[in-house]
């Protein structure tokens, strides 16, 4: 049995839960879990603000933890390696999307907590392709962020094929925007912070923006059109 805190009705509180797992598939792990961030996903989910929540649930997809058990046809990964495990805890490794690394669009993938019991636990399953390890050096209690929010912001440097020498700018420096600024700053592109807070403006410059724009004031945003190579907008507001 896996012991968890699980909710239990729509913004319910999270209590002690435990479930039976069942046989450990081929392809999966098992994860001791070390730490788990919290992400607002986590929190929509548990609202059921999305409308297809199922309840008890387990949350928690930010998990950071070491590898418990190996499934017998699991051979990149040892047993007790420290691993991540965001958003996604399988995809079908056989579609067209997984065959070409975009396993984030495979129709069949599982998401950790959708319909899957999540990372606020002892203990979580995920098949192991969507799990990465950590390497050494990496503080643990703060690492778990990276696996959703980090990845999304880090995904369009890619995507997009950012260079150094790239403006980019970031909409909202909160969960999201202060992991977009590091990453930003450590790529070498002049960085932008977009943010209503005052407050937040000396943060964003500390985190690596070397400009900052108060996203309030319509003549600032008029005078900064059409100088980013890239916006990454992290707010969930038009
Ligand atoms: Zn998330
Ligand atoms: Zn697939």
């Amino acid at each position: 049995m896996i012991k968890a805190y699980a909710a239990f009705e729509a913004k319910g509180e999270l209590k002690p839960f435990e479930y039976d797992p069942g046989e450990l598939k081929p392809l999966e792990v098992e994860i001791d879990v070390l730490n788990c961030g919290i992400c607002h996903s986590d929190l929509s989910m548990l609202d059921n603000e999305w409308g297809y929540s199922r309840y008890p649930m387990v949350l928690g997809h930010e998990v950071v933890g070491t590898i418990a058990k190996l499934g017998s046809q699991v051979t990149h990964l040892e047993v007790g390696q420290t691993v991540g495990l965001g958003w996604q805890a399988g995809s079908c490794q056989s579609c067209k999307d997984c065959n070409r690394g975009d396993e984030n669009f495979c129709s069949d993938a599982q998401y950790t907590i959708i319909g899957h019991h999540g990372g606020f636990a002892e203990q979580v399953r995920a098949v192991a392709s969507s799990v990465v390890v950590i390497p050494d050096g990496i503080e643990l209690e703060s690492a778990g962020p990276l696996f959703c929010a980090g990845i999304t912001v880090f995904n369009p440097l890619i995507q997009f094929s950012i260079k150094p020498t790239a403006k980019v700018a970031v909409i909202g420096i909160g969960g999201l925007g202060h992991l977009a600024l590091q990453f930003l700053n450590a790529w070498g592109c002049e960085v932008t912070a977009f943010t209503s807070s005052e407050a937040k403006m000396a943060e964003a410059r500390e985190l690596g923006a070397d400009h900052s724009i108060n996203s309030g004031d319509a003549d600032d945003i008029k005078a900064a059109a059409n100088s980013f190579d890239l916006i990454i907008s992290t707010v969930a507001v038009k």
